[in-house]
């Protein structure tokens, strides 16, 4: 086992050392050879004879050798190595590399996308990106942390669902048992985290994965996304905003990423539309933007209706939402529609909505009168949503959320232009997998299994 990493060598200062990992480059003066030597801690430079001509870049090779220090006229301070060198004494090559089909010693974001995710594994040899993977990694650690001593549970929720809707399209995938129907799989798990709160359960997350089929964008991951999907009993607005505001500000300053405000101005959607003229907005200066500092904020009393195409209502944010309470009568009576104001609550950063939440409609009614707004007979609400009324009306207790997105946090805080570049295998833009060729077609004797049959 490799119990040495590159960069503890310079501790090891007149030791002989065993090292693991690729070269990084190789440099032949004839009767010596350096190679620099990578592991995912960084660089070495190593010194061989003979047996380093054979050599390439990008072999996987283990090394047996001396760690000198370096003269001082040859110490390099921009490498975390730069004080010492390896002095060979074997070498084995483990794996000889075939030629890369794509170089994996630049920041890798002039070369084509499709062509990095097709070759992923290697682009994620880039320091770049096994620092951003690293990154989100202790970034989840710390939000666990934190959440844990608040007196979270971490629960899992199912992946093949019943459609949960938040205003995308949803992904399904075919029973075998019960040919001609379908699962869904979860935009969210809303549902689910509500009826923990049902089970008393009072304070939940969940690292959620979860699939939304929208158009491709620029600024979007296509197909999937991971969120802090978080729930909550016996609280207000304020009680959710206040937790997770603290929350982000504890892990941020545990990762020494500044934060421009504290505590996170609060807009109301009004005055964000006259002050920005959206509910989304960048309060960083150009010389804030240069030293890449993270500006939250919040926006609160969205409407929570507004009109479709075909003249009815539809929901803004989340059918879920309960209105702000002085408005509960009208949505009950189904009265003033266009003034009913949500107790949604949108988290901002750096231009982007990075999250979204909101205090739950917790009786049968509330909830059922939104679905009546929005135009829905009594039957599809209970084909729909019956679960979810009924569940309501076994006293449920008051209870509200809300569900940060990590990947595009992350981007904010790397600096990253894309969230592709903080997510191990995103998709391409057109909605194909990384490195392997879904969607792919199946064989026709499994479509015959799922009574399928494709026009
Ligand atoms: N379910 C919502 C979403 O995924 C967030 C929430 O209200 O908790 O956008």
């Amino acid at each position: 086992m490799k119990t040495l990493s590159v960069e503890q060598t310079p501790d090891k200062i007149g030791e002989t050392v065993e090292l693991f990992g690729w070269i990084d480059s190789k440099r032949d003066h004839k009767k010596i050879v350096f190679i620099d030597l990578r592991d995912r801690t960084g660089t070495v430079q190593v010194v061989g004879g003979e047996d380093f001509k054979e050599l390439s870049t990008e072999d996987v090779i283990w090394i047996k050798g001396l760690v000198k220090k370096r003269p001082e006229k040859l110490i390099n301070s921009k490498l975390k190595t730069g004080t010492i060198e390896i002095e060979a004494k074997e070498v084995k090559i483990l794996n000889k590399t075939k030629p890369l089909p794509i170089p994996v010693n630049t920041d890798g974001l002039e070369i084509d996308e499709e062509v990095r995710l097709k070759y992923r594994y290697l682009d994620l040899r880039r320091p770049r990106m096994y620092k951003n993977l690293a990154l989100r990694s202790k970034f989840i650690d710390l939000i666990r942390q934190y959440l844990f001593k608040q007196g979270f549970l971490e629960i899992e929720t199912p992946i093949l669902s019943e459609t949960t809707p938040e205003g995308a399209r949803d992904f399904i995938v075919p029973s075998r048992l019960q040919p001609g129907k379908f699962y869904a799989l979860p935009q969210s798990p809303q549902q689910y985290k509500q009826l923990l709160m049902i089970a008393g359960v009072e304070k939940y997350f969940q690292i959620a994965r979860c699939f939304r089929d929208e158009d491709p964008r620029a600024d979007r991951a296509y197909g999937e996304f991971t969120q802090l999907d978080l729930e909550m009993s016996f609280v207000e607005r304020e009680d959710v905003m206040n937790l997770i505001e603290s929350m982000v500000i504890d892990v941020y300053e545990k990762l020494k990423i500044p934060i421009q405000k504290k505590p996170f101005p609060v807009f109301t959607y009004q005055e964000a539309i006259k002050k920005f003229d959206a509910d989304k907005f960048d309060l960083r200066t150009e010389e804030e933007k240069k030293k890449n500092i993270q500006a939250f904020a919040w926006v609160v009393d969205f409407p929570f209706f507004e009109k479709t195409d075909t003249g009815g209502w539809t929901f803004t944010h989340n059918p879920f939402s309960a209105p702000l309470p002085k408005f509960m009568n009208d949505l009950l009576n189904k009265k003033n529609v266009e003034k009913i104001l949500t107790s949604q609550y949108d988290l901002v950063c750096n231009g982007y909505e990075v999250g979204g939440g909101s205090i739950r409609n917790h009786t049968p009614k509330g909830l059922k009168a939104v679905f009546e707004i929005m135009g829905l007979k009594e039957e599809e609400i209970n084909l729909k949503f019956g679960h979810m009324i009924e569940a309501l009306g076994y006293g449920a207790p008051p209870h509200g959320g809300i569900a940060p997105g990590l990947d595009r946090l992350l981007t904010c805080i790397t600096g990253e232009p894309s969230l592709r570049e903080v997510i191990a295998y995103p998709m391409t833009s057109g909605g194909r997998t990384s490195v392997m060729k879904a969607p792919s077609t199946v064989k026709e004797e499994k479509l015959k299994e799922l009574g399928i049959k494709i026009k």
